[in-house]
């Protein structure tokens, strides 16, 4: 067997362990062997792409491998750097920079082929579409790494006519496929790279409110096909594969986190959902009284009830209290309470956000319940903790169509006994709706950061217990 030959056979293990991360991600219980898998598939892939790269029979065929080994080192030692620095709430505008260089990449890899390549039909196809899903995924995603780490505002730009500005790019866009087609010419190819770069910007800026998870997982679907559109430029079998398995699993994700929001899926692609009359209301817009309770009365609120609720959101994650909030479940656990934890698909900042975070913290799965299978039970409940979620327990989603996220699922709290909120102001969360929940004659605030309020009702539960024995 030639080295070629078993790179080439290296590259067909390394598919198939692809595919089998993939499946291994889709449960917790299995998501860490399924990163393991990934991560050897594609040390895996490096290795075979690097032999192919590689022309043996050629005298400086050294200068290659250094210049191979210095970029895999300043790659690697800045994926490693960002990596270990980044804080798991800023994942989602990690995730979303890392898909615009994927479609930059793209972009490069067209011009290259575009130039270095012998003229063939087929091939300028590849270019051309290659090119076109390259620059929308790259300025798409820096909308979204903007709107994510707040330096741009998340609410849509809605421009008037913005679904025919839309259409018209991808109309000229297909005449200037034919004419790149035709007269093999740079001119078209350039414009459309304009127009597609436009296009990107504009699809993403124009979607907002709550909207935005489905763009994270869109935008991961675009980089595959980013990437699949590479592989082709470059008759690179695995990075076809690859690309297409990233790019149909992201749309399935799309497809089911709009189903869970209750948003039609081309409505959230094509931008501006929940513009039109929406009513973002201001963090200080206050709709009338609210209740405040301290860490000592939540803690006897919990010991004297039988069955609690916790629902867990972005607000948890950015005071990393789940680590108090594991210790205050098994306390309660301890004393024969019933504790369980209801996750919204869009909690936090990215999908399954609240799902890592609690295993994290040794949280047992079984306790860990989707919003549909745990939202009949709140009438049932005596406390429902609200630990920094907001958007995914507003009420105004289900009551008020004229809000900006009417229509989204959320979890009906309020049906409880008596539910306290965690956070530390009356703000708005993520979309900037206010949330009648807060005023509600059964909801309590516990103003603060979360963690240092776990904390002290996990004193006042101990100072109560050592009392009690
Ligand atoms: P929200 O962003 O709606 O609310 C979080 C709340 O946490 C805020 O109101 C904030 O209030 C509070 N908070 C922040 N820091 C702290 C702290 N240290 N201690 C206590 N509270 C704190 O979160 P949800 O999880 O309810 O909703 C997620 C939102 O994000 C949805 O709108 C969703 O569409 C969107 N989104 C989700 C993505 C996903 O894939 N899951 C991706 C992108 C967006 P205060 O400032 O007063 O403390």
């Amino acid at each position: 067997m030639t080295l070629i030959s078993l790179a080439q056979a290296t590259y067909v293990v390394a598919a198939v362990l692809f595919v089998l991360s993939l499946a291994g991600l889709s449960k917790q219980e299995t998501a860490r062997r399924g990163n393991v898998l990934g991560m050897v598939g594609m040390v895996l892939a490096l290795v075979a792409t690097v032999i192919l790269a590689l022309d043996l029979s050629e005298r400086q065929v050294w200068v290659t491998a250094i210049l191979i080994a210095l970029v895999f080192g300043i790659g690697a030692t800045a994926g490693t750097w960002r990596a270990r620095t980044v804080e798991m709430t800023q994942m989602p505008e990690l995730i979303a920079i890392l898909h615009s260089f994927v479609g930059i990449a793209a972009v490069l890899v067209g011009y290259n082929s575009y130039m270095t390549a012998e003229v063939d039909a087929v091939h300028q196809i590849e270019v051309f579409l290659g090119v076109f899903i390259g620059a929308v995924t790259f300025t798409g995603s820096i909308v979204a790494y903007l709107k994510l780490s707040a330096k741009m505002k998340s609410a849509p730009l809605t421009i008037p006519g913005r679904h025919a500005i839309n259409l018209a790019i991808i109309i000229v866009s297909l005449g200037l496929m034919a004419w790149f087609i035709a007269a093999n010419a740079l001119v078209p190819l350039a414009v459309m790279t304009g127009l597609a770069l436009a296009l990107g910007w504009h699809l993403v800026a124009a979607i907002g409110g709550g909207d935005m998870p489905v763009v994270v997982s869109m935008l991961n679907s675009y980089s595959g096909w980013a990437a699949a559109a590479a592989g082709l430029m470059l008759s690179n079998d695995l990075l076809i594969i690859t690309g297409a398995l990233v790019g149909s699993s992201g749309a399935i994700l799309s497809y089911i986190m709009c189903k869970a929001m209750n948003r039609a899926f081309m409505s959230v692609i094509l931008g501006g959902f929940g513009a039109d009359g929406g009513s973002v209301v201001g963090g200080d817009a206050y709709q009338g009284e609210h209740r405040e309770v301290h860490a000592p009365e939540v803690a006897e609120m919990l010991a004297t009830s039988r069955s609690v609720i916790i629902v867990p959101g972005y607000g948890m994650a950015v005071a990393k209290a789940q680590y108090p909030v594991a210790e205050l479940v098994a306390l309660l656990r301890a004393q024969g309470i019933e504790v369980r934890f209801g996750v919204h698909p869009v909690a936090g900042r990215l999908p399954g956000h609240m799902n890592v975070l609690l295993a994290e913290a040794k949280v047992p799965y079984d306790i860990v319940l989707e919003m549909d299978e745990i939202n009949d039970d709140f009438p049932e409940t005596d406390v429902v903790l609200v630990i920094g979620a907001n958007d995914v327990v507003n009420p105004s989603a289900l009551d008020d169509p004229d809000s900006p996220i009417a229509g989204m699922p959320v979890l009906e709290v309020w049906k409880a006994k008596q539910t306290i909120v965690f956070k530390r102001s009356m703000a708005t969360g993520y979309a900037g709706v206010q949330n009648p929940l807060f005023f509600k004659e059964n909801t309590a605030m516990l103003f603060g950061d979360a963690k240092v309020q776990v904390e002290a009702i996990l004193t006042a539960l101990r100072v109560r217990e050592g009392a009690a024995a």
